[in-house]
């Protein structure tokens, strides 16, 4: 049953972030001037229409089975998590032209590690170990003085005794958690530096689904890729302040039957998710405003 009168509150942050534009304006650029093939390595971003129309364009991920017939014409293109730096060693050997579409902002906190390291900290990374980002972080730690922290177990495992830590955030998690790490770890190690460096884009998105809940949204229609990490960050914060969330990368899922009880519907996008799969969204949930 359509409830009374339905009302789409849409967030005030949309579109590419600009790490994601940079990344993808390299890869337009690339493609028309490599003369050989462009690969790149691993997503360029997590979003899979996104990835869909980079390849459209000519652009290959890059596979093991590559590796082996790569020629002097062919180029890489490094995604916008950055690349470790011991597997950009490898690919300076195996390629000529190398292309850095790392996102500034990573390589701006990829260099605080470094001189942290450099100046004797140890640098804890409040975020997932396993996503490309941190990868990144991790590899620009000199000596090895770095771990990375994602629960209260992991918390525990810390040494008891460290002059200088060094705090940071992977740039997309949730700010709330990053706070509650950070606040924690502080009790630990009462000199501990604390730098907040979850990303501008990331943050404004994730303070613009507080806004939808202050608006009056019910429900919250996230768009973006499932395995984009802020992306999936904005559904935990949606679930988190109560809200049925609805996880979706394009608006064939839509869940339509499910929305018509709610009569004021959020939507939210990631920082990889286009302007135009977000809009299409938009119209098909205006049309239940009627
Ligand atoms: S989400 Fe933030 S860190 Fe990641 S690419 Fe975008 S601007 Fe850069």
């Amino acid at each position: 049953m359509l409830s009374a009168s339905v009302k789409v509150v849409v967030s005030s942050v949309s579109g590419f972030c600009m790490g994601v534009k940079h990344a993808i304006n390299l890869a337009n650029e690339a493609c028309g001037q490599c003369a050989g093939q462009v690969y790149v390595a691993g997503e360029l971003v997590h979003n899979k229409k996104v990835m869909e129309s980079i390849e459209s364009i000519g652009i290959k991920l890059l596979g093991d089975d590559d590796l082996g017939k790569i020629s002097p014409k062919d180029s890489l293109l490094i995604r916008a998590h950055g690349c470790p730096r011991n597997e950009c060693v490898r690919f300076r050997k195996i390629f000529n032209t190398i292309i850095d579409g790392t996102c500034p902002h990573v390589v701006m906190v990829s260099k605080m590690v470094e001189r942290g390291t450099v100046e004797g900290k140890y640098v804890i990374i409040i975020g997932d170990k396993s996503h490309p980002e941190v990868k990144t972080l991790v590899s620009f730690a000199k000596g090895g003085n770095v771990c990375v922290i994602n629960s209260e177990e992991e918390l525990g495992h810390l040494e008891g005794r460290m002059d200088q830590v060094l705090v940071i955030a992977q740039s997309t998690i949730d700010e709330s958690v990053f706070l509650n790490f950070a606040d924690k770890i502080s009790k630990i190690y009462p000199h501990a530096e604390i730098k907040n460096t979850i990303c501008g884009s990331s943050r404004r998105r994730q303070r613009a689904i507080l806004d939808l809940k202050k608006e009056g949204a019910q429900t919250v229609i996230v768009v973006g890729g499932k395995h984009s990490n802020n992306t999936c960050t904005l559904v935990q914060i949606a679930q988190k302040i109560g809200l049925p969330t609805f996880h979706v990368e394009t608006a064939a899922d839509l869940p339509i039957e499910k929305l018509k009880v709610f009569q004021v519907i959020g939507v939210a996008s990631g920082t990889s998710t286009d302007e135009k799969t977000t809009k299409q969204i938009i119209a098909v949930l205006r049309k239940l405003e009627n």
